[in-house]
């Protein structure tokens, strides 16, 4: 933990240095602000001097001067507040916003299994909860730091140079009460990181509920959701109550010290004045020096609050930003060049998360298929069987445990990733389309496509006509996920992306029985005309589709168990043949 604080904070350092001119601005500003601050009381200590040993007739000579000299310092002291509180708040937003588009950065490089593993709304509680709290701490902890120390440092001298001992005695008292905070201090750090880590269970679950809000209403589970909400909310106020109650000792420390330093200076500084050691003007200057002396020790301690949650916040940041993305392109990565589009499972060994020692429960174990260019094979078997497993392998959303995925000879590892996901087209049962309008959404498959493209496209997956009878045409939005368009009309959108992209190799999740009989057969008609002429690798569910496939691959217990055609494997007699008899003797007529 100690070992990794210096490298935590040299990451946070970072992304002040291409600020630096608002950086030592900003600086510059605060500590011409601290100096004014300091010399206001030496001011009129010298003017109560002054009247004491010279008379009131030398003050009042010197008055326009006095007058123009404090004029001019707090023109000056507004010019730095401008400075420290304009400027200072763009640099803390700026490198926020530089902090944020790198964690973005990061989580597109991720690979699939890092979000199997991270819930989204945790992902989204860093981008933007944390990262806020960062920015805060960013501009204003320098500042403080720095105006605070100046202050107190300055104030302690100040105080020193009048009375030694008075000043002494006040130094142990802070002492003492500062080793307290620091202990507390330690107690908060804990406090806010598991504070930051509740707030982001808040957020998760929200994502969940609100994400499976049709889920829900279905199975009129909003007891349960509520309940559910509920315990993360309440373990989030649990952490803020202590958080609040660490906060409570902090500040009651603070007023402890202020009430302390004021008894010493009336007891210790009235013996001391009535002993001879110190005149009656000292001390009232020192009282001045007391209140600068513990406003700025109070900023520090408010400070803390803000300090160690952007501590928490930044590490949460950083493990994210230090995690090593586990698909990346290798350093010797070449293009993928595309000749034939042949594509072969050579003895592939995978399994999901930490199961990678134990063979027995790995997904697919020695899955082994050659698969011939353009044609198309079907993939059918048992639910579970590692269908879509073998289909997430191609375009490399996870890397084989052993064995290797081929396309044209080259190793699915050792091309560049872009390549391979412009050479690989996908079309999913569970369609997701961005906000936006319907030609944005089409032409994601290839954003530098012109309309008439997207148009072609559009018809190519029968959805065109759809289109034009849409009041906005291919301006329509899609709302929020598609909401505002049938199942069957998100798939062939999709359909026509990918027509866009125009990929040799295609994995279809073939959509099942969510769709209607008119719309299944659209999108049927569409797959099949996206799959002419490439590599196709479906996941079938239909029998139509089984049926038409050139080589039928049946996969049970993540191995191949046979690969014919429909005819071969029903004479065959074996898995498929009984597959066949299970899942579609029925649907035949
Ligand atoms: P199929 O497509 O034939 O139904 P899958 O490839 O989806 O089979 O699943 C094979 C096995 O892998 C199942 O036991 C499933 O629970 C598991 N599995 C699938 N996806 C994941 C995942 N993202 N994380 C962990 N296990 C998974």
């Amino acid at each position: 933990m100690s070992s990794h604080r210096p490298t935590l904070f040299r990451s946070f350092l970072e992304y002040y240095r291409p600020h630096w001119a608002l950086f030592w601005g900003d600086t510059a500003c605060a500590i011409v602000q601290a100096g004014t601050e300091l010399a206001f009381p030496v001011i009129l200590r010298g003017l109560a001097d002054g009247l004491f040993s010279d008379g009131s007739e030398a003050i009042l000579s010197n008055l326009w001067w006095i007058c123009l000299g404090l004029v001019f310092m707090y023109a000056v002291r507004y010019g730095c507040r401008y400075f420290v509180s304009c400027w200072g708040h763009i640099m803390g937003a700026r490198m926020e916003s530089a902090m944020r588009r790198d964690l973005f950065d990061q989580y597109e490089r991720f690979s699939f299994s890092y979000f199997d593993r991270h819930n989204t709304g945790d992902l989204m509680s860093r981008l933007v909860s944390d990262l806020f709290d960062i920015a805060e701490a960013a501009h204003h902890l320098p500042e403080a730091i720095i105006v605070c120390t100046i202050e107190v440092v300055g104030a302690f001298v100040v105080m020193f140079l009048i009375n030694w001992q008075l000043a002494l005695a006040m130094a142990v008292v802070t002492a003492v009460l500062g080793y307290w905070c620091l202990r507390v201090n330690r107690r908060m750090k804990r406090i806010f990181t598991e504070n930051r880590e509740r707030i982001s269970d808040v957020n998760s679950q929200l994502e969940d509920s609100l994400g499976g809000a049709r889920v829900v209403k279905s199975f009129a589970n909003e007891d349960l959701e509520r309940a559910k909400f509920g315990r993360s909310n309440d373990a989030y106020l649990g952490s803020k109550e202590a958080m609040y109650r660490a906060m409570g000792s902090y500040q009651a420390a603070a007023a402890l010290l202020t009430g302390a330093l004021y008894t010493i200076i009336i007891v210790f500084g009235g013996y001391l004045v009535a002993a001879g050691s110190m005149t009656v003007t000292d001390l009232a200057t020192y009282a001045l020096y007391v209140s600068l002396f513990t406003t700025p020790l109070q900023t520090l301690i408010d400070f803390t609050e803000m300090f160690q949650k952007a501590r928490a916040g930044f590490k949460r940041f950083d493990e994210v930003l230090t995690t090593k993305p586990d698909i990346a392109d290798a350093p010797h990565a070449k293009p993928l060049e595309v000749t034939r589009g042949h594509v072969r499972y050579s003895d592939v060994w995978f399994s999901y998360g930490d199961d990678v020692q134990d063979t027995h429960k790995a997904v697919l174990q020695g899955f082994d298929l050659d698969i011939e260019p353009g044609r198309t094979y079907a993939l059918v078997g048992p639910s579970g069987g590692g269908k879509s497993t073998t289909c997430a392998l191609l375009p490399r959303f996870y890397d084989v445990d052993r064995g290797s995925v081929t396309i044209d000879g080259q190793d699915v590892r050792d091309v560049q990733l872009g390549s391979l996901h412009r050479a690989v087209g996908l079309v999913q049962q569970d369609v997701y389309l961005f906000n936006g309008t319907i030609a944005d959404n089409i032409s994601y498959g290839r954003p530098d496509a012109t309309f008439e493209e997207v148009v072609e496209a559009a018809r190519k997956a029968n959805i065109h006509d759809f289109v034009c009878g849409l009041p906005d045409g291919y301006e329509t939005e899609v709302g929020e996920r598609g909401g505002h368009l049938s199942g069957g009309q998100k798939q062939r959108i999709a359909i026509a992306r990918v027509f866009l992209k125009d990929p040799q190799i295609l994995v279809l999740d073939e959509a099942t029985s969510a769709l209607d009989n008119e719309s299944e057969h659209a999108v049927q008609e569409s797959l099949a005309r996206l799959a002419e002429g490439r590599t196709t690798l479906v996941i079938a569910h239909r029998l139509s589709t089984i049926k038409d496939a050139d080589v039928i691959v049946t996969v049970d217990g993540g191995r191949v168990a046979e690969v014919g055609t429909h005819d071969e494997l029903l004479a065959r007699g074996g898995t498929y043949a009984r597959y066949y008899r299970m899942q579609f003797e029925g649907d035949r007529g």
